[in-house]
């Protein structure tokens, strides 16, 4: 057959996610082109010469860019086997349904992608785990088109994305990954890792960024791994995302972190305000994250924490505070704008739906939207979210440092509070972090630029 596997988006990596089934699928015998929306165009021409196209929905950003593409997809290729797949598909089954998607599959998909287009009998039951193998990158885009590491001394890393466990064993509440593993990871397995980062460092990558859902879910797996490329390529540096209360309970595995390369952690603090921590059921509180902050930077790793400003529990005044936390704890060269205007996204099957009350606060789910849409008891904070969110997109085009686009964001907070912002001084921004070239980020809205750019093309 021939196989089409389109990735709307991907945070700027080279899609595991294409890569993966790309090797399951030419190991029997199946054509497989790929597409790259995010370097690339959907091949609209040539549609029509697929039997089965597949799309992967890994993210928010990527399945908002999918559905705005689909109906045209579906009346270019009529032929075509349409499948969506990946963690955003269960939840938006009704709304890819109405748009023309024959089979939606999660993120554990390949058995079930196998036996959508082969014999049954020749596959695993699709209730078996999924046997992993090397991914097959042929025909994506040269590693050095993707999002960059970008050094402090101003050097520029090709990146390497590798992925070494899927899901994740908390049950944080906002979180998309919960209902559908719901407190579960599974390893994959090492010498699959180290193979792919063996084959991307070949094509040049000097730096891995984990994608893991959080890397020390299984500290002896991943330290097993961390151990092997050290081994071979003593001088290739990591990144990976760990959550605060790892750091904090693996405090001791820092300097060997740090030791094996590790230039960065991203860690999903999301807030400073310790109620909010509790609904989301963070398993931390803000005096951990000052913490982690410490830990990390003692151990010469720099923490990178990501976070959910908005929240129907959202003050103006607590806004500011998070504002004025980062201030404080130097964390403003470390953050990346976006994340200090992210809106709590409640996607179908939310385990915030399950806080009482929660569900009367917010609308019926929109299929536009993808989530179920909330409004703020106080006007004020969603007039802040909104001016917030242009600042950072404005900044983000006109190319406006951290510091200048934060202290834009500082200016809004206090002018919503009727106050006087107080200056912000050079040396309150912190250390200059290492950090990825892409500024978006997955639980983000797409801009209309995204949008258009994934819609056009030959
Ligand atoms: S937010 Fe992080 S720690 Fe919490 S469930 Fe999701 S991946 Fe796991």
């Amino acid at each position: 057959m021939q196989i089409l596997l389109v990735s709307p988006y991907e945070l700027g990596r080279q899609p595991f996610s294409l890569a993966h089934p790309a090797a399951l699928l030419r190991s029997r015998g199946h054509g497989v082109v790929l597409a790259d929306l995010t370097l690339g165009s959907m091949p609209w021409e040539t549609l029509v010469q697929f039997d089965v196209i597949g799309i992967v929905l890994g993210m928010h950003t990527a399945t908002r860019i999918a559905t705005s593409l689909l109906p045209r997809i579906r009346a270019t290729a009529p032929q075509a086997k349409l499948v969506c797949y990946g963690l955003y598909g269960p939840p938006n089954t009704d709304t890819l349904r109405r748009l023309g998607v024959d089979h939606v599959l999660g993120p554990e998909f390949e058995n079930e992608l196998l036996r959508l287009l082969s014999n049954p009998e020749t596959v695993a039951d699709t209730a078996s785990r999924v046997r992993f193998v090397v991914p097959d990158r042929i025909g994506l885009p040269a590693l050095s088109r993707y999002a960059h590491l970008i050094v402090p001394d101003g050097e520029r890393k090709t990146v390497g994305f590798v992925e070494a466990s899927r899901g994740c064993k908390y049950l944080c509440r906002h979180c998309p990954i919960v209902p559908v593993y719901e407190g579960r990871f599974r390893a994959i397995p090492p010498e699959v890792v180290i193979a792919d980062a063996a084959q991307q460092i070949a094509q040049g990558a000097t730096h891995l960024s984990f994608g893991d859902p959080d890397f020390l879910n299984g500290p002896t797996h991943a330290l097993r791994i961390l151990e092997a490329v050290q081994e071979n390529w003593p001088t290739v540096t990591f990144d990976a995302t760990v959550k605060i209360s790892h750091i904090l309970a693996h405090k001791d595995l820092m300097p060997r972190l740090s030791k094996y390369g590790c230039l960065f952690l991203t860690s999903a603090a999301e807030s400073f305000d310790d109620t909010v921590l509790g609904l989301l059921d963070k398993g931390h509180t803000a005096q951990d994250i000052a913490w982690a902050v410490r830990i990390t930077r003692a151990s010469g790793i720099a923490l990178t924490p990501t976070f959910v400003p908005f929240t129907p529990w959202t003050t103006l005044e607590t806004y500011l505070e998070l504002l004025t936390q980062v201030r404080d704890l130097a964390l403003i060269n470390s953050v990346t704008p976006i994340q200090l205007v992210i809106r709590l996204l409640v996607p179908e099957g939310s385990y915030l739906l399950r806080i009482p009350g929660f569900r009367e606060r917010v609308g019926g789910f929109s299929g536009e939207m993808l989530g179920y849409p909330w409004t703020h008891a106080d006007p004020r904070v969603d007039a802040l979210q909104t001016l917030a969110q242009r600042w950072v997109e404005k900044s983000e085009t006109e190319g406006r440092g951290r510091l200048e686009t934060f202290n834009g964001l500082w200016s809004l907070a206090h002018e919503a509070l009727g106050r006087k912002a107080p200056t912000l001084k050079h040396e309150q921004a912190g250390p200059a972090s290492p950090h990825l070239s892409e500024p978006w980020y997955c639980c983000a809205e797409p801009t209309a630029a995204q949008l258009a750019d994934c819609a056009v093309g030959g």
